[in-house]
């Protein structure tokens, strides 16, 4: 079945994060954060190499103390030794405004600088410590993130708004000032800033919360209020699969709406799971949405009573792996391999079919069937594997598809399930 609709994007304004853009029609973008120390410039350097690897367009690290920001530009330098271009943004709390100044190098070196501004400075010291900051994004030439969170929101402005909601004839309920607050404390910083001489087109915006339905109300409500780019992720999303389920629930919802400029998925990793899992996450999101393509995916039953051996599941699992860790090579040799759909099926129920559908799909024998399993190419059943070697022979079935449908320069031959994105 083709997946073909159309979805209409909210329109922003192009702003570019180093050299890649972010809105104003540009596909939507994945970005990731390191969670190594910062003052580590050669873990941090490799964890960011490794979310770049994976395919984060952006990587984002916590610029938190002078050690830190003393390594910024060591960071950048290597990454480019190394190959990776992949624009760093800054992470900036409470200080960001005197790392900056202190250290020229990281202010240079970094693509953008995140500002929250409920953590930027109190009372009167807000105010100019939110503009010694801008100041700096003004005179480096980067664009900002004003990064609002439910969890830092300022609280004078909250106490403010408390005061006049209790006088209102027909106040807000506590969590629809709380989405309000939000909502303003971005767009009134993206004001000042623009006011204090950023350009309009060095502004993204995100309104970050950790419940699914608000996080959906806030950010309808800044596309409808604003066009600057929005960087959508719900914050704390959790462990395992509640933060997938809970980001794919909020996410899903917008970007089928057209809102939402770039996202980040918060997981917060399993003990040694690999950080590289958000962007995973991130990817599939937008590719099964038929959004945008990444990686070759495997589609895969569920398995029932008619398989008693976990054969398909371990070859389905082998396979995505296969898939994946070819990726970062794959992706300048065979252009367009990212749409490629691998189809592994456990029994004669739907395996044809959904073998038939997919670029390549094998259907493996279920219990009490002949332990052949027919593989399909482009629709057509091309040779039916039997023996200990199936996992081994379908793999190369598989080499040998991407090597001769996706060289470079070739034409793609498979009707591409990519949903076209146009402006509002
Ligand atoms: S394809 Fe076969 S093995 Fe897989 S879920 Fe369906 S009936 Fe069960």
């Amino acid at each position: 079945m083709s997946s073909q609709q159309h979805i209409q994007r909210h329109h922003t304004r192009r702003v570019m994060v180093g050299h890649v853009a972010v809105g104003g029609g540009a596909p939507v973008v994945v970005q990731s954060m390191t969670n190594t120390d910062t003052a580590d410039a050669e873990g941090t350097a490799q964890q960011a190499y490794e979310l770049w690897q994976a395919g984060s367009e952006v990587v984002r690290i916590t610029v938190n103390s002078p050690e830190a920001a003393a390594q910024v530009g060591s960071i950048r330098k290597k990454l480019d030794a190394m190959g990776c271009n992949v624009p760093l943004v800054g992470d900036f709390h409470f200080n960001g405004h005197k790392l900056l100044a202190q250290y020229p190098d990281c202010a240079e070196a970094l693509a953008k600088y995140r500002i929250n501004p409920g953590n930027v400075g109190k009372g009167s010291k807000r105010d100019e410590q939110f503009a010694a900051m801008i100041e700096m994004a003004v005179k480096y030439g980067k664009p900002v993130r004003i990064g609002v969170n439910w969890g830092s929101l300022d609280q004078a402005k909250m106490a403010r708004m408390m005061d006049e909601n209790a006088q209102a004839a027909e106040p807000l309920s506590s969590e629809a000032l709380m989405r309000e607050a939000l909502i303003q404390s971005a767009l009134e910083s993206a004001a000042q800033a623009e006011a204090l001489g950023l350009p309009g087109d060095r502004i993204i915006i995100s309104c970050k919360v950790s419940d699914v339905q608000d996080l959906i109300t806030v950010y309808r409500e800044l596309a409808r209020r604003c066009d600057y780019p929005l960087h959508m992720g719900l914050t704390e999303a959790g462990m395992g699969s509640k933060g997938i389920v809970a980001s794919t629930a909020a996410l899903s919802v917008l970007l089928q709406e057209g809102i939402g400029d770039t996202i980040r998925i918060s997981l917060t990793p399993e003990p040694g799971e690999s950080r590289t899992k958000e962007v995973v996450v991130a990817q599939e999101i937008l590719q099964t949405m038929g959004i945008r393509s990444f990686t070759p995916l495997v589609t895969a039953c569920p398995g029932c009573g008619r398989t008693t051996s976990t054969f398909f599941q371990e070859l389905a699992q082998k396979i995505q792996r296969y898939l994946r860790e070819q990726m970062p090579i794959w992706r300048s040799q065979y252009p367009g391999v990212e749409t490629m759909n691998v189809a592994v099926m456990g029994c004669v129920v739907n395996g044809p079919g959904e073998s038939k559908l997919a670029n390549i799909g094998i259907s493996l024998p279920g219990t009490g069937e002949v332990p052949v399993a027919p593989v399909f190419v482009d629709g057509e059943k091309t040779v039916t594997l039997k023996g200990d070697q199936i996992a081994e022979e379908f793999q190369a079935i598989v080499e040998d598809y991407v090597r001769t449908h996706y060289a470079e320069g070739g034409v793609l031959r498979r009707e591409q399930k990519v949903i076209p994105l146009t402006l509002a």
